[in-house]
């Protein structure tokens, strides 16, 4: 339940890499190029972007990492080429904090156009200036007939609804499914309106995302949405978009101080659930007894950094009980009516707003609300969805730590829709890191949350107890096949997707039961669009081979 602190996250990253796939070996490349490529100093690390390849044409960034103690103040980290022995800069970052988490890093963003490159090696220099160490490395770019189809020729395009401007990556399943996406989203924005009495001033520019990012989405004045069929986050897009329309009618209704918990808790409460449709008040019931429970002055001055799921699940219970005990209209005239409080925090803005409409403190309310709690009979279903909901999401973030970690959310890629069509950027969010490993734990975290949907918490815990397994021997420096092997479930999901790729198909979700699997998949090198194929596979011997394969 505790945060990771950032020491640990960073060595967490370390063992990330681009993907979970092992590097080319250094013994293939020849003795020149392996002189240059000496890899980030000790400590650092450099990713590059995209992620799972770069291909003639893409603008590829460079994060670098430092270690967790580095004083950067003063530093400049820079990128160049060498073209007829000169150097030409290809750009120069300070270090800053990042995201919500303010991770400390320096970011290279498109800096490195391959624009009339050939496929092949190039080496490009790193520095950190003026006093730190230089370094070069060598860099791939493949050959484009390498590279599935759709997405060589993948391009933003948007169609325009009632509510919405919906921008979608062509070839993607955003793109397959848009005419349904389209009437949910015209559906979500109707049923926000009503529910806040107030509609939209202008068009929602809601954004496909063909990979996930942090818990599903983000908005800014924009809404962005991962839409993709192996959606290991597991978010449902009516429910996202939901939320993130709440947000929108929320910032428009305005309010001088709206603190973060209240924020969330709105959005939250009126969607009805976080991810899914819940109860709300009967299951922020449990999280006292299961010792979860956040007191709400703590809740509301560190909001996203308490344990997210439980965050959320009590801040939108706390608005129901609110809402259920002086109305919705007296809520709203507060929840617009809080102002900050000179050198306070939002806890202490929050206490004298309540004060000054319900004529009691935080703590009072506090008070009144854990009897509230208390008085809901807590069954053993919503209990124990509550804490599988809870493993299940900090095994999603541990996995993006460790295997995923642009889509981490305090330290996630965003990229705006602006800048991605002025910069005709698809790449970046196009791939993800999606070597076998990849592929087999975010079919087996889909298939957790699958079984959480249904009510199997069993299943689910069994499935999230395999990824864990995996993850932890990831974390110790494991290399990924031998760390797959470490957990039997976790080692047929690997060989089932490795019978799979074999056959040209991409896993997108999983389902086990006694020597047989059932999978949908897509074949991202035939079809212009990924139509969904039903698998069936059986175990033979130590591995798994495919039986049928139905659209
Ligand atoms: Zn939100």
């Amino acid at each position: 339940m505790a945060n990771r602190n950032p020491a640990r996250l960073a060595a967490c990253l370390l063992l990330a890499g681009l993907s979970l796939l092992p590097q080319q070996p250094a013994a293939s490349a020849p003795l020149s190029e392996k002189s240059l490529d000496l890899g980030a100093p000790a400590g650092y690390e450099l990713m590059l972007l995209p992620e799972d390849g770069l291909y003639p044409g893409e603008k590829a960034s460079f994060i670098l990492l430092p270690p967790p103690d580095a004083d950067l103040n003063e530093t400049e980290f820079t990128a160049s080429r060498r073209l007829d022995g000169e150097p030409v800069l290809l750009g120069a970052a300070t270090f800053g904090g990042h995201g919500i988490g303010r991770s400390q890093r320096a970011t290279l963003r498109w800096v490195w156009n391959t624009a009339g490159l050939s496929a092949g090696k190039f080496v490009l220099y790193f520095q950190l200036a003026p006093e730190g160490p230089a370094w070069s490395q060598v860099f791939t770019l493949r050959r484009p007939e390498t590279q599935p189809p759709a997405q060589r020729d993948a391009a933003w395009e948007m169609l325009q609804t009632d509510c919405c401007i919906l921008y979608y990556m062509t070839g993607t399943a955003g793109h397959r499914d848009l005419e349904d996406m389209a009437d949910t989203a015209d559906a979500q924005a109707e049923s926000v309106s009503a529910r806040m009495g107030v509609d939209f001033a202008e068009p929602v520019t809601v954004v496909l995302l063909p990979r996930t990012l942090g818990h599903g989405g983000f908005a800014t004045s924009e809404i962005y949405v991962s839409y993709l069929d192996r959606n290991y986050a597991g978010s449902d897009f009516s429910i996202v978009l939901h939320h993130e329309m709440v947000h929108i009618l929320d910032l428009r209704l305005g309010g001088e101080l709206r603190p973060s918990m209240l924020v969330e808790g709105l959005a939250t409460y009126l969607t009805g659930g976080h991810f899914k449709a819940e109860p709300l008040l009967p299951r922020a019931a449990a999280l006292p007894e299961l010792g979860w429970y956040v007191p709400l002055r703590r809740l509301t001055d560190n909001f996203y950094f308490e344990q997210h799921e439980v965050g959320y699940l009590q801040a939108a219970a706390l608005i129901e009980y609110m809402v259920e005990r002086w109305g919705y209209d007296a809520f709203d005239a507060f929840y617009r009516d809080i102002h900050p409080v000179p050198e306070g925090s939002q806890s202490d803005a929050l206490d004298a707003a309540l004060q000054e409409h319900f004529a009691l403190t935080l703590d009072d309310l506090e008070v009144d609300f854990m009897a509230r709690l208390a008085a809901e009979e807590v069954t053993a279903a919503n209990r124990e969805d509550v804490r599988l909901m809870v493993m299940l999401f900090d095994t999603v973030r541990r996995y993006q730590q460790v295997g995923d970690p642009n889509a981490y959310f305090l330290s996630a890629w965003l990229l705006s829709i602006e800048d991605m069509q002025t910069e005709d950027i698809t790449a970046d969010y196009a791939r993800h890191p999606n070597s076998l490993e990849n592929q087999a734990l975010e079919a087996l975290l889909a298939a957790a949350e699958d079984a959480l949907r249904l009510g199997n918490t069993a299943r689910a815990e069994e499935l999230l107890a395999a990824v864990n397994v995996v993850l932890a021997a990831l974390e110790s420096g494991k290399q990924p096949t031998a760390a797959m092997a470490a957990d039997p479930l976790a080692a047929d999901a690997l060989a089932v997707v490795q019978a799979l790729h074999a056959q040209g198909y991409e896993i997108q979700s999983l389902v086990f039961e006694a020597g047989r699997a059932w999978a949908h998949a897509t074949q991202p090198r035939t079809s212009p669009l990924p139509a969904l194929v039903m698998v069936e596979l059986v175990r033979e011997g130590d591995g798994w081979a495919v039986v049928s394969a139905n659209r």
